[in-house]
């Protein structure tokens, strides 16, 4: 059965894409099958794992609309080791097509579950807002795996997203929970940093990952080559904590 899990935030630019890709090379590496749904009209997953968007025939946004089933919309990553069900412009269309739908919010859920025994993770990089597309990766998935940075405002953000979970836990899929927090774009010199990251260990305690994902310039550079960092350059500082993390993720998964 497929871990299904949702990497969500609803800041923008805290992480969410570099993580999910990254993560996905990590876990591919360590032989896992990965399917990674790329829910954010941006495309951004899908171009950081070198498909090119404006070109591909079937897309998520077909599956959403029950128009083309996971499996025939898959594309491979070819370098990267995993399967994306990519995304462009035309979801952000569904947004407005969906309200008038009988389940919209349950949509990826029923598509997702006829894929479940071919993939042992499914990873979704959510769009920035809570909005009818996060809802579809929210109701679809186990758990919920929050990227932050450990900036001054970080935990105001994460308020609104703990009662969505919360909501969507309580009405819409009871299996639905915070599987963990991750620190990104983490640097050790900065003293309010590491002040934040201690008081997110001290406060939500073993909700936190091990693992610390370092500011690294290797990361950033990938997505322009149309791969992530871990297969860009697996030896950078982050590409490794990448694969750390998937690591940690595989070993805890069972309990999470
Ligand atoms: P989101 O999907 O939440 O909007 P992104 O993953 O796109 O966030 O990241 C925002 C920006 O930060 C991107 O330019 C990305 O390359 C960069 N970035 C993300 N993680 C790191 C990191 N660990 N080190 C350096 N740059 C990073
Ligand atoms: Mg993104």
């Amino acid at each position: 059965m497929a871990k299904i899990i949702c990497i969500a935030n609803q800041k923008g630019g805290v992480g969410k894409t570099t993580t999910t890709v990254n993560l996905a090379a990590g876990l591919a590496k360590l032989g896992q099958r990965v399917l990674l749904v790329d829910l954010d009209p941006q495309g951004n997953a899908t171009m950081g794992s070198g498909i090119d968007k404006r070109e591909v025939e079937l897309s998520v946004y077909d599956v959403l609309l029950e128009s083309a089933t996971v499996q025939e919309a898959v594309v491979k990553a070819e370098s990267c080791g995993y399967g994306v069900l990519s995304a462009n412009r035309e979801l952000a269309g569904a947004e407005v097509e969906l309200v008038q739908l009988a389940h919209r919010d349950q949509r990826l859920r029923s598509a997702l579950a006829l894929v479940d025994a071919d993939y042992d993770f499914v990873l979704i990089d959510c769009p920035p807002s809570l909005s009818m597309l996060t809802l579809n990766g929210l109701c679809s998935a186990h758990g919920v795996i929050v990227p932050m940075q450990c900036e001054y405002f970080a935990l105001e953000g994460l308020t609104d997203l703990v009662n969505t979970i919360k909501q969507v836990h309580a009405n819409l899929n009871k299996d639905l929970k915070i599987m963990g927090l991750l620190r990104v774009m983490f640097d050790p010199r900065i003293t309010l940093q590491v002040q934040v990251s201690d008081q997110l260990k001290a406060h939500f305690g073993n909700k936190v990952f091990d693992t610390v994902i370092p500011r690294n310039v290797r990361l950033a550079e990938a997505p322009s080559y149309g791969l992530p960092g871990v297969v860009f350059d697996p030896s950078a500082k982050g590409s490794q904590a990448y694969v750390d993390f998937a690591r940690e993720l595989v070993q805890r998964a069972p309990s999470l």
